[in-house]
Order: C-alpha cells, then structure tokens, then sequence
C-alpha cells in the first residue's frame, strides 16, 4: 500500500511544522492531510499560528488580515486537528499530531509546539511559554532559529542571540527549515530537527526528519526529546 518510500522502511517519513489556511498557509487542512497521505508520510504535525497581543494590536491597527488562529477559537482548532487526525489515520495509516506555532514577532521568537491541548500566550517570555508546553507534555521545538538572507532580526533571531541559555530548554531546534540548512547551530551539539515550515504546496519538497520508532504519538515524541534514531532528508520531487 505504501510504497513511496521502501529505502527507509524502518523509518517514519515526518515533518512537524504545516501551516494552512487556518493561519498563513495557502492550502485547506483537508487538501494539506491529503497531499501529505498520498506522499507516503507517516507522522504530520499542523502547527498553525497563533500571534503576540502587539503584532495582532499592529494588524488591526492597520486593518491587515490577521492570518493566525484568535485565542477564542483555539479550542475549536483543536477539535478540527483531531477530527482530521482520525481520518488521515483512517485513510492514509498517518499520525497527524495537533500543534501549533507560538509566534512572538514583536520580540522575534517562533516556537513550534507538538501535542499542544491548552492556548499559550505568545506574548509572554520564551521560558514561560516553554514551562507551560512543557506542563502540558507537549514536544517544544526553537523554530528555525537562524535564517539566511534576511536582515539581522529575523523571525526568530531572539532566540538565535540567546542560544547557549535556551540549549537546554527546547527539546529540539531546527537545524533545517524548509531550503535552509543551519550549520552555525552545530549539529552535534544540539537536540535537532528538521521541518518544512510549510506554506502551499512546492514547501513539500524540502527538508524533513526520519524517525525509527513505534507508530504512536508518545514514541514520536519521546524520539524526538531524546533525539536517538532521528535523520534529516531533504525530500525531492522525483
Ligand atoms: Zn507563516
Ligand atoms: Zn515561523
Ligand atoms: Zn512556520
């Protein structure tokens, strides 16, 4: 049945940071599940963004499209997650994990959260967001942490400037996001993790992260925290 990848068998086919329509991205969770299950992928996460009071105080103010999930209908993104996770399991064999993008542009820090269940305010100071996704046993992954080619704050470029004291605190980083690959992060030294930051469809060929372990939500997670039996691919089309 599946047989889109017979070179890694053994190995579950996995990216954990999916953006659609529900924030940014430019394609419907059913059109993203499908294109991910009819790809061969064996583990999803959609990790949608929610956004920090000033930015979205910014947005209104400018009346520019939000383009992130509002605190009030954050359950509600949970409960459509979980529907289409019973049927990407249903349909494809896939594990789709409900997650979501903590996204601080004021400050300039993205934090992928896998298995979240309770709304985190992006507002708050990253060891605080971290100690409550943590509470909440949710995986906690520093979101592409250098980027290349963008000016000296990009995105995530607080937590670049405080690596050393955040090294320990993330379960993972992104040491690949989508085209990019971070070598000043030192593969060796860090717990790592590689994503697609996935926006509309040519995001699929990009990097992504092989897993040896069960096909459940709690051995994905805990692969990943103890970082044992991870690769990072950088998928082609073809
Ligand atoms: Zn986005
Ligand atoms: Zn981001
Ligand atoms: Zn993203």
């Amino acid at each position: 049945m599946k047989n889109n990848h017979n070179l890694y068998e053994d190995w579950l086919l996995c990216d954990f940071h999916i953006h659609t329509t529900i924030s940014d991205g430019t394609l419907p969770l059913e059109d993203v599940v499908n294109l991910y299950g009819e790809h061969g992928f064996d583990v999803i996460s959609i990790t949608d963004h929610i956004l920090d009071k000033y930015t979205l105080e910014e947005r209104i103010k400018k009346k520019e499209p939000i383009k992130a999930i509002k605190k009030e209908d954050f359950k509600d993104y949970l409960k459509i997650l979980w529907k289409e996770s019973k049927r990407a399991w249903k349909k494809y064999k896939m594990i789709l994990i409900p997650g979501v993008e903590i996204t601080n542009d004021f400050n300039k820090y993205h934090i992928i959260a896998i298995d979240i269940k309770e709304y985190v305010d992006p507002t708050l100071p990253v060891e605080e967001i971290v100690k409550r996704l943590k509470g909440q046993n949710a995986v906690v992954i520093a979101a592409h942490p250098d980027k290349k080619k963008t000016d000296k704050k990009h995105d995530s470029w607080y937590l670049w400037k405080n690596q050393e004291r955040f090294r320990e605190l993330f379960d993972a980083w992104e040491v690949a996001n989508r085209d990019d690959l971070f070598n000043s992060i030192g593969l060796k030294k860090y717990n790592y993790i590689a994503n697609s930051d996935f926006h509309e469809k040519r995001h699929l060929y990009s990097w992504k992260t092989l897993i040896k372990s069960e096909r459940n939500v709690e051995a994905v997670k805990e692969a990943i925290r103890n970082n044992m039996h991870i690769a990072i691919y950088l998928m082609r089309e073809n």
